[in-house]
């Protein structure tokens, strides 16, 4: 059997490792980058942080004694995944520079066509194309006439400097949170522009003393402990269950923590209720930072609670009909989460598009599998567990499970697996009246919600999550 891999980020690098270790020696990864790492590839702003703690933010196979932080650095994370891809020699195997654009399905098998020409045959094709990498440009008038710098947050361009300029932020995700608290020093005067203010979460980012590094270098069991320890395990559990009971003790707490956080640190009272978020904590993707507060109360910063009117050849014109100047802009105005593995043409069984499946809203059974596109499995797919856990366990959670399906394609039993029709409704409908009750669906708006503004996530909990994962239920699946 061949194997097809899109995208060599996290998640294809792990299916790729494990197919590898399987024997499987008739397989190709297409990645339309230059090098692995996906989104740790693509970002590379100043202050780049992961919000997953450290030694939780990696594959459990290959556990990273090197952190040098609490939380994973940016650059740290990419490193981690070059130094992946040199021990499993994926190297090898991947296509670098080759976007699939074309991916249909005829005579049980998948052809693929490349942005370059390339062609391929598989039986199986894994979309490990990830969520987050389509940027979204806000459309605000005037932003191809301003003389000074502009770009994403995506797509930094380091040709700018911005020591002892004056810098905008347009944008309070966690992106826009991580740039203030990193260039607010740099800065000659860094304006924040907050559309809508967060909570914030504390959090401790501290380098790791050489003791500790030699410890996780030398005992393999402290290590293991910080992946996934008890204490760890016990505070994602209580996460997972407030996020999906709005009414719990566990959110209350996280509501109480991020209001005692903004009464302590932030000391203007004018401040303070101006950046108060007016919706519950967590409804938005909880923001993690240690030193966001401490940044926008310095002298050098302002902070805007409006949007942003017009920009202008020399700045940002305010809602006020204010002109500020500036040399950069940034705009980490996020991303088109709903997307996948589109623009790429995905043809199913008798010609069905899957843009025209997905025509409303992405949906897949389990987020792995869709009615009518056999063989074709995702990690990452739609409407998965998001929140702030570590991709990484639900991408290998959700390999388990594919594997098991492969199973009965490997031994020939069948040489078509997809979710029926009835299982992806069913689960569909189930998903979204509980996605309904999540803190998700509480009243704010997010890139968690979809076109009908329903928050298009996985809504049990986490635990629930893991053993739905254990095991397919065949019965759910169409096997030909
Ligand atoms: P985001 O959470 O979608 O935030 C986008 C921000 O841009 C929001 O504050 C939004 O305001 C604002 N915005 C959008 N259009 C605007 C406009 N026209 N005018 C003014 N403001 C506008 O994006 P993100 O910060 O890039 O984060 C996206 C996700 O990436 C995160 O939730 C997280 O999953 C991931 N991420 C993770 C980390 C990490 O630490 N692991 C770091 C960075 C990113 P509104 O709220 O008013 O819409």
């Amino acid at each position: 059997m061949r194997y097809v891999i899109i995208g060599a980020g996290m998640a294809g690098m792990l299916a790729a490792i494990k197919l590898l270790e399987k024997g499987c020696r008739n397989l190709a990864v297409y990645e339309k980058g230059p090098t692995v790492g996906g989104t740790w590839r693509e970002n590379t702003y100043p202050g780049l942080t992961c919000d997953v703690p450290s030694h939780s933010y990696t594959y459990s196979f290959e556990l990273n004694p090197t952190w040098t932080r609490t939380q994973p650095p940016g650059p740290e994370v990419q490193a981690y995944f070059e130094g992946v891809k040199e021990k499993y020699d994926l190297k090898d195997w991947i296509r670098f520079n080759e976007e699939v654009v074309s991916c249909v399905f005829q005579k049980s098998r998948w052809q693929l066509k490349t942005a370059s020409g390339v062609q391929d045959i598989a039986d199986v094709v894994i979309a490990a194309t990830g969520v987050l990498h389509h940027p979204r440009y806000p459309d605000i008038p005037g932003t191809d006439e301003f003389e000074g710098a502009i770009f994403h947050s995506a797509k930094w361009d380091h040709s700018v400097p911005l020591d002892g300029k004056r810098i905008a932020i347009i944008g309070t995700g966690s992106t826009g949170v991580q740039l203030v608290s990193a260039l607010s020093a740099r800065a000659s005067e860094l304006t924040h522009f907050q559309r809508t203010p967060q909570w914030i979460m504390p959090v401790e980012d501290r380098a790791y003393q050489e003791e500790e590094l030699e410890r996780f270098r030398n005992d393999p069991d402290v290590l293991r402990s910080l992946h996934y320890g008890e204490a760890l395990e016990s505070n994602i559990e209580r996460f997972s269950a407030a996020i999906t009971d709005p009414d719990s003790e566990a959110m209350k707490e996280i509501e109480t923590v991020v209001e005692q956080f903004l009464e302590m640190s932030v000391t203007d009272a004018d401040l303070r209720e101006k950046i108060r978020p007016n919706y519950r904590a967590a409804c938005k993707r909880l923001i993690y930072s240690p030193n966001f507060y401490q940044a926008i109360q310095r002298d050098n910063v302002e902070v805007l609670i409006e949007n942003v009117d017009r920009i202008e050849a020399k700045g940002i014109q305010g809602v006020d009909g204010t002109l500020r100047e500036f040399d950069v802009i940034v705009l980490a105005t996020g991303y088109r989460p709903h997307e996948f593995m589109r623009p790429m043409n995905v043809a199913g069984r008798d010609g069905i598009l899957l843009n025209d499946v997905w025509r409303d809203k992405p949906v897949a059974y389990l987020s792995i599998s869709v009615a009518d596109f056999p063989n074709l499995f995702m990690l990452n797919g739609p409407n998965g567990p998001v929140g702030n856990f570590s991709l990484i366990e639900i991408a290998e959670c959700q390999w388990s499970y594919i594997e098991q399906l492969l199973e009965g394609l490997e031994s020939a039993e069948c040489q078509e697996v997809s979710a029926t029709q009835e299982a992806m409704s069913e689960f569909e409908s189930a998903r979204v009246e509980q996605a309904k009750k999540t803190i998700f669906a509480s009243g704010c708006s997010s890139w968690y919600l979809d076109s009908e503004g329903v928050p298009a996530t996985w809504p049990w909990t986490r635990s629930d999550f893991k053993e739905v994962m254990e095991r397919p239920d065949l019965a759910d699946f169409d096997r030909r």
